[in-house]
């Protein structure tokens, strides 16, 4: 694998904005939030997107999911939120080590209808 911002944001090499840090992953602010809230839920080990998690994930895989609303919890956004994996270009993907979206709008009344372009 060359260079990897978020291998290195793991690393520290390259600070962030950190909210939850444990053995499987890293959560931190987004650098450029499409959403009010918008933090970013990163693993410690380098898989590329989603389609490249094998059986051998499954704790990474638990552990991004039950870190969900925790972090919800940490930003104040628990009552609602979307969380979202982009996979591939096609899908939006820049980044070619997985991460999982949390985005909210914590202040719109209505909540946010439709899932905007992370
Ligand atoms: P993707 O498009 O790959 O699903 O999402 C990558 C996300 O990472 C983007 O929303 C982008 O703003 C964010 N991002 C890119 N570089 C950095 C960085 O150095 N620090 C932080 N905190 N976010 C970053
Ligand atoms: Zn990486």
């Amino acid at each position: 694998m060359s260079s990897c911002i978020f291998c290195d944001i793991v690393n520290k090499k390259i600070p962030s904005d950190i909210i939850l840090e444990n053995d499987a992953l890293v959560a931190f602010h987004d650098i450029r939030p499409k959403a009010p809230v918008h933090v970013l839920i990163v693993p410690k080990k380098h898989v590329a997107s989603v389609n490249e998690f094998t059986k051998e994930d499954v704790p990474v895989i638990a552990a991004l999911m039950f870190a969900v609303p925790v972090v919800a919890e940490a930003v104040g956004v628990k009552d609602g939120y979307k969380i979202a994996f982009n996979v591939g270009r096609k899908g939006g993907q820049l980044i070619d080590h997985v991460h999982m979206h949390l985005l909210a709008w914590p202040d719109s009344p209505e909540g946010k209808k439709e899932v905007a372009p992370v």
